[in-house]
């Protein structure tokens, strides 16, 4: 296990994975009936921006750094509220699980998994002695066999946010929803992929579409065109079974995320939001 997420902390992929987060778990709060969040990847909780490792790659300079400063457009407010304590005053980006944790009401829980002994530390620490987050120490799609469906709950999120260092990451994430779509049918999945190139992505869409799979939508934030496979060009986030109105918000985030995110190496960003699959 290489990747930490620390180095990427912040940065583009994590402002458009946030803010759609964000957005899901928010419209989950419409309704009184409490909710569970598993987060089957979940890192640290929170990235030290000072940290020697987020300063080598200066990623989140270009990602929330950038969007901090620039005119704030209404449909990041959310986001951008969430965040900016954490950022400006102590130098803290939030992970997935400090997202979620922060939006939970009493009736709401939260379980993340993280693999790593070095990551699953600073999780544990961040979330001790809290009666609505239970940290696992496991891998995060075995998870889903013993978690699902939920022994408490009839609603919920699955994020699934691998980090993409094996070849067969795609495959196993499209595995997971499935195996989700079998066990919490009432649950919304939200994966994360990167977009460094076209083929791999076509091949997860056609693997999910193939296992019947309905209700289905990629959001896809590209930085370039996806040509050049060493660069993570952007990146998606499918959705399954979204919430009503997410469709256009999520439209209305990515394309304001699109303006605050402009650089001479971001110049042309192209968002695509894509129906795969009907209900
Ligand atoms: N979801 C986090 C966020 O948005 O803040 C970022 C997660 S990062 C992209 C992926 C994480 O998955 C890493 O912390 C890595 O250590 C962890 N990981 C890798 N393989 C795993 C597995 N099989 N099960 C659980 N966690 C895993």
């Amino acid at each position: 296990m290489n990747y930490r997420h620390i180095y990427h902390a912040g940065n583009f992929a994590d402002c458009m994975k946030h803010a759609l987060l964000l957005a899901l778990i928010r419209a989950l709060k419409r309704k009184p009936a409490g909710f569970l969040v598993l987060d089957t990847h979940a890192g640290c909780g929170r990235y030290d921006l000072t940290s020697e490792e987020a300063e080598k790659t200066g990623e989140w300079r270009a990602g929330i750094g950038q969007l901090l400063n620039s005119p704030a457009a209404a449909p990041l407010a959310e986001y951008l509220d969430a965040v900016r304590p954490n950022v400006q005053d102590r130098h803290r980006y939030p992970g997935s699980p400090a997202f979620a944790r922060a939006e939970l009401r009493p009736q709401d829980q939260l379980i993340a998994c993280e693999l790593h002994p070095e990551d699953v530390r600073p999780l544990r620490r961040l979330f001790h002695a809290d009666p609505q987050a239970a940290v696992h120490h496991r891998d995060g799609y075995e998870a889903l066999r013993a978690l699902l469906p939920p022994k408490d709950f009839k609603r919920g999120l699955v994020l699934i946010d691998p980090p993409f260092e094996k070849p067969d990451d795609f495959a196993r994430c499209a595995e997971a929803v499935a195996l989700i779509r079998n066990r919490f049918r009432a649950g919304i999945v939200a994966v994360w992929y990167p977009i460094k190139h076209r083929t791999p992505v076509r091949a997860f869409y056609t693997a999910l579409q193939d296992a019947g799979i309905r209700d289905m939508l990629a959001c896809e934030f590209l930085l370039r065109p996806p040509v050049d496979p060493s660069r993570l060009n952007g990146c998606g986030l499918l959705v399954v079974n979204a919430p009503f109105g997410f469709e256009d918000e999520a439209r209305n985030i990515l394309e304001s995320l699109a303006v605050g995110l402009r650089s001479p190496d971001a110049e042309d960003i192209q968002i695509t939001i894509e129906r795969l699959a009907e209900e």
